[in-house]
């Protein structure tokens, strides 16, 4: 696969949001540290960027809300609100959704279990899209499809076999995700469109998710060439195949500190590819493009209380009293969220800082961003972790007999609202049996 260098120019401004400071310690004072406050703004903001990154795609273009990413209700109620379709892939998911107001048309579920039983619950609620990835799921679909006398729209979900420069890597070659184009067993796109072609079902298009925090568009121009290809090889089997959907999945970055290229950016590439795979394979289909991370991330931040601090060894240490609990990917695949000391002042020691968690672990010191500023941190100040909505929430354990913290809204009105509350010691207790009784 060709490797075309691509250059992109650094974000001047990342746009998250802007807090006055006070606000944040009256919040701090009013639930106490650490919390999440979201701000609705950004979420309403991040939806017009990314679809304007494709708005010279010549059919329809809609935007899907990847739940893994953030599932507080709050969050699915603002994409619910802007008509968003929702990337669904458990029944808990669909639950929550479709207990927020969302309406089952507006899903495409994409499992990697794809059961029976799922796929009950999944017809029942009259989902809108279905994106098979084995042989076995789909087998499953028309088997229950047939009881139920439905004919669910399905997408394969295909593994275009392509390198991508990403944090996380989706489609490398044998990995858990879809089927490849062509190959040897049933498990391939090939073999699947043919028992979709004689099954009950609705065939709409295809699937492919790539990665997540995508640096270089060019993994989806060579995915597009490869599926385009395989369109018009089967199209002399089947002449009658038809496109409608090309969903893209995921991956668009967020910028923790260092560049990355923007949705716009992005989008003219890749647009630029899908326009003319509509004139190569004579379909005019609607694209999809999904996101969990650039739609959430950048509207969330954690806000914590410096708590102590040392100096060992010429270097200081910085405690607050968030972790990994709260951030684990800060741990897991060392993410830099941007942290900031909330007043950020001048600082005449010159020593190097270290920002501690609370855990009683190694692994809970935070990599720094080149955006972060420490300078100035002393117990009692807060300190803040940007673009956190993203890949956060969903992560919280209490490792530590540590409670789940409150989460704050800041509503498009400026009004502030607790849209979760701070879980008391007392119910983490509960919830880990500690009220069931073991005597004999
Ligand atoms: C995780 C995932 C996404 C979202 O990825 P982001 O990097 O958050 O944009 C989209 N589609 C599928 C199928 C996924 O598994």
């Amino acid at each position: 696969m060709v490797e075309v260098a691509y250059h992109y120019l650094p974000k001047i401004e990342v746009s998250t949001s802007i807090f006055d400071q006070r606000y944040l310690y009256d919040l701090a004072i009013r639930y106490g540290t650490p919390f999440f406050l979201i701000d609705d703004a950004v979420l309403h903001l991040k939806i017009i960027e990314l679809k304007n990154g494709f708005i010279d795609f010549s059919g329809d273009v809609r935007i899907a809300f990847s739940m893994k990413a953030n599932f507080n209700p709050a969050v699915i109620k603002a994409f619910i609100s802007k008509n968003l379709l929702f990337d669904v892939t458990s029944i808990g998911e669909l639950f929550f959704y479709l207990k927020c107001g969302g309406i089952p048309e507006n899903v495409i579920y994409t499992s990697v279990t794809e059961t029976r039983e799922e796929f009950c619950e999944v017809l029942e609620k009259g989902v809108g899209h279905i994106v098979v990835g084995s042989f076995n799921g789909l087998l499953n679909l028309i088997d229950v499809a047939l009881q139920k006398n439905a004919s669910p729209r399905v997408m394969i979900r295909v593994n275009p076999e392509v390198g991508v420069k990403a944090e996380v890597r989706a489609s490398y070659r044998h990995g858990k995700f879809g089927v490849p184009l062509n190959g040897p067993t049933t498990d391939s796109a090939t073999s699947l469109l043919r028992k979709i072609h004689n099954s009950g079902l609705v065939f709409d298009g295809f699937h492919f998710h790539l990665g997540s925090q995508i640096e270089n568009p060019i993994c989806f121009i060579n995915a597009l060439e490869k599926l385009e290809v395989f369109v018009l090889k089967m199209r002399k089997e089947f002449p009658d195949l038809h496109v409608k959907i090309v969903d893209i999945g995921g991956g668009t970055p967020v910028s923790y500190g260092s560049p990355v290229p923007s949705p716009e950016e992005i989008g003219a590439i890749v647009t630029k590819k899908l326009n003319t795979m509509i004139q190569n394979i004579g379909d005019q289909f609607t694209l999809i493009v999904e996101s969990g991370r650039y739609l959430s991330a950048e509207a969330c931040m954690l806000v914590s209380k410096i708590v102590n601090s040392k100096v060992y060894g010429g270097q200081k240490f910085i405690f607050v009293d968030a972790g990994f609990h709260l951030l684990l990917d800060a741990a897991l695949l060392r993410q830099e969220y941007p942290q900031e000391v909330v007043p950020c002042t001048e600082n005449s020691e010159n020593l190097k800082i270290n920002l501690a968690g609370r855990l009683c672990d190694t692994y809970d010191v935070f990599p720094l961003s080149p955006t972060s500023k420490l300078s100035g941190a002393e117990p009692g100040k807060l300190l803040i972790f940007r673009n956190v909505g993203a890949y956060s929430i969903v992560f919280n354990m209490p490792f530590h007999c540590q409670t789940k913290p409150p989460i704050v809204l800041r509503k498009d009105n400026g009004e502030f609202v607790l849209v979760r509350k701070g879980e008391t010691i007392e119910e983490l207790f509960e919830e880990e049996g500690g009220n069931i009784s073991t005597e004999v």
